[in-house]
């Protein structure tokens, strides 16, 4: 198995360089030059395995530089027992006659988790297999969840630094201190002034720049990347789109072969993209539908062809979606285009140059075929979470809540009744204040903690020890820049 760049489809690595190299010279993304195949009798097979044996499965087709030994002990340390919160690692949970695959039981309560828990097992190996000894610099842009992911990651690995970048208003304030109390000796974490896309569209810039490159390597450094355009942080989140249909047949809950929905909460676009690789894989997948919140950028491209990203960006209360430069949705082209690496580099050079471009009617036929969108507002996602409660007795965390919306809609307005899976990104309690005007729109609190009591008090539903902890940690960082500062801070964290 060998990978190419999504602007340059000569160009042909390893798993394991594509890993280490997080995105190509050319700006491109790294994609697999073709997707293995599971049969059904091999789907069903799986479904009687746990989720780790289910993941050493679906990596070991895309990891072929990677001995079974090596696959085996990164799988065994990121899932090790006790660092999820449930056996299954991703439950189910049915919600009227569909269900929610709860993605958050990580050790930072967000799907990221899923990933990086597994990333840094990952790169550590393929770094080894370079053999060149370099110190691996992860830079990573975060709305909020991957930060502290990643952070937690790589917190202490050997042979690697981790620099933070997040939005300074952002972000949630859970998340603020869960990335600002961070522990670990190769870690820093920096706000910037500017949104999400400004954190990306910096960090990107920093990657893709020669010079910066060549003083890194003077010192023995590498950049790489823990965002979603790594394919070390794709190729996990197949194995619980693969997971999630294999629980399916053994709950009896579709037939081997029956097609479902896959529902997903849609940001920078990489979770549902491992959705739609995993169906490009075997699952059976009727429609992929791709929920938004008010920065609708990805719902109006779906059903229109044309991504436009000249527009207000707003905050809203489901931060980690709130991006209008979607970066995976670059790998969905490659394949829509049939993998004409001309055709993406023309819309990628309009996206920078114009903020927008239009696929083709072919196209843009295709994605309407495979792919659903809706939108939903702020209004919409804290009336949802508070029916959810009172009907179901089940609580969802904002992001979550936008993709139950954005799914209600859509199956009232199609009459679709195929079986459908919601991932659920993350825990509530992440985004407490949110939540608790959702439950309890009258009561007044006075801090992020308060609202964590009230919620609990009103719910009953626990609040995860690792967020309920932060109340008493201070924070060790408090830095704020500019966004042309941001190589400068890279260089002070190094010391370079
Ligand atoms: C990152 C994130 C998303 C968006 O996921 P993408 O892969 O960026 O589309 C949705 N919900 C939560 C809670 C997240 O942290």
């Amino acid at each position: 198995m060998q990978y190419t760049s999504t602007r340059n489809n000569s160009v042909r690595v390893t798993a394991s360089q594509a890993i280490v190299k997080g995105i190509s010279e050319d700006g491109g993304l790294f994609v697999p030059t073709e997707f293995p195949q599971i049969s059904l009798e091999k789907l069903t097979e799986l479904s009687a395995l746990g989720y780790k044996d289910v993941a050493k499965y679906v990596l070991s087709l895309y990891l072929t530089d990677f001995t079974k030994e090596e696959i085996d002990s990164c799988v065994e340390g990121a899932y090790a027992d006790g660092k999820f919160s449930s056996e299954d690692i991703a439950p189910l949970h049915e919600l009227s006659g569909n269900f929610i695959e709860e993605l958050w039981r990580g050790p930072t309560c967000a799907f990221k988790d899923m990933a990086l828990q597994l990333l840094p097992h990952l790169l550590t190996v393929s770094a080894k297999k370079q053999a060149d000894g370099k110190t691996i610099v992860i830079l990573v842009a975060t709305s909020g969840d991957t930060g502290k992911a990643a952070l937690e990651g790589f917190k202490d690995v050997e042979n690697t630094r981790i620099l933070v970048f997040y939005p300074s208003d952002g972000v949630s304030p859970m998340q603020k201190l869960q990335m600002n109390t961070q522990q670990g000796e190769n870690v820093c974490v920096c706000a910037i002034k500017g949104n999400f896309d400004d954190a990306q569209s910096g960090v990107k810039a920093i990657f893709t720049d020669g010079e910066i490159a060549k003083k890194l390597a003077e010192n023995n450094m590498q950049f790489s990347s823990a965002n979603s355009i790594n394919w070390g942080r794709l190729v996990p989140q197949i194995v619980y789109y693969v997971f999630a249909y294999c629980q399916l047949v053994k709950k009896g809950a579709v037939k081997p072969g029956e097609k479902i929905n896959i529902v997903v909460p849609t940001g920078n676009f990489g979770n549902i993209l491992a959705a739609y690789y995993a169906k490009k894989m075997g699952v059976p997948v009727n429609k992929f539908v791709c929920a938004s919140n008010k920065n609708n950028v990805l719902t109006d491209f779906i059903t229109t062809g044309e991504y436009n990203k000249n527009r207000e960006f707003f905050t809203t209360y489901s931060p980690s979606m709130d991006i209008l430069i979607s970066s995976n949705l670059e790998r969905l082209l490659f394949e829509v285009f049939d993998r004409d690496d001309e055709k993406v580099r023309e819309c990628m050079g309009s996206l920078v140059t114009d903020g927008k471009y239009t696929v083709g009617d072919i196209q843009a036929k295709i994605i309407a075929e495979e792919f659903a969108a809706g939108c939903c507002n702020d209004v919409q996602t804290l009336e949802t979470i508070g029916k959810t409660f009172k009907e179901e007795n089940y609580l969802l965390d904002t992001h979550t809540a936008v993709a139950v919306k954005v799914f209600e809609d859509y199956a009232q307005k199609t009459g679709d009744k195929t079986v459908s899976v919601i991932a659920s990104t993350a825990n509530p309690y992440k985004f407490s204040a949110a939540v608790l005007k959702a439950v309890a729109p009258d009561k007044k609190v006075e801090s992020e903690f308060d609202a964590v009591d009230a919620v609990h008090e009103i719910t009953g539903v626990e609040c995860p020890k690792q967020l309920a902890e932060l109340k008493d940690k201070t924070p060790r960082f408090d830095r704020t820049c500019e966004k042309s500062e941001m190589t400068g801070v890279v260089f002070g964290m190094l010391g370079i």
